[in-house]
């Protein structure tokens, strides 16, 4: 699965429209300290499903929404839009028919999360699960979190073999299994 583009919205420290075009190969992301380099890995994330909002480095979740400077006034709303290649069908049921197609999730103080795929309004449960089934996702072991490298060296067994198992692309898997024991 590939990502095609990531737009950004009041997203942390993103407050005016942001739109990164992420084309084939390896993109690179430089600037100073600060500037925001982690926050775009997050808005990756945190699209994607992420909500914890430790993984976000925030308390609360709303803590993402830009929260203003001596200059700017603070936004009500954080929206991030990424837009999916879909041409290896990779998609579940009923967005399978497009060549691609956006997500969106989007936060309102008070309010909660909203979540779209191709235009339909979705769970989060939805699109936790398109990007299990594709072996990747807020979890992934492909984001490397800055301080990771030496957390991942000290884990204990369970935890690696989560980071195994999403490897393996068996995670979505795991997810439902966890879900009909529930039931
Ligand atoms: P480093 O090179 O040190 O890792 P970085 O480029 O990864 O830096 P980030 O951690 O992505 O930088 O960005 C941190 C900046 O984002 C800080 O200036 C912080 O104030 C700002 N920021 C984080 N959350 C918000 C928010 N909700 N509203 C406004 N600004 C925010
Ligand atoms: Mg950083």
């Amino acid at each position: 699965m590939r990502f095609d583009r990531l737009r950004l919205n009041g997203f942390k420290s993103f407050v005016d429209p942001t739109d990164l075009v992420i084309r084939e190969g390896l993109t690179g992301i430089v600037g100073p300290n600060g500037c925001g380099k982690s926050n775009l890995l997050e808005a990756l994330r945190w699209v994607m499903g992420e909500n914890r909002p430790t993984a976000m480095r925030g308390e609360g979740m709303e803590d993402v929404i830009f929260a203003g400077t001596a200059r700017r006034a603070a936004r009500a709303h954080a929206e991030v839009v990424l837009t999916v290649d879909n041409r290896d069908r990779l998609a579940p049921a009923g967005f399978n028919d497009d060549d691609g197609f956006d997500i969106v999730r989007r936060i309102a103080r008070d309010a909660g999360s909203v979540y779209k795929i191709g235009g339909k309004d979705v769970r989060a449960r939805d699109v936790q699960m398109l990007f299990a089934d594709a072996s990747t996702g807020a979890h992934s072991p492909a984001l490397v979190r800055q301080g990771q490298i030496s957390e991942l060296i000290s884990a204990k067994p369970r935890s690696r073999r989560r980071i195994l198992e999403e490897a393996a692309g068996i995670s979505g898997l795991y997810q439902r299994r966890h879900e009909a024991e529930l039931k």
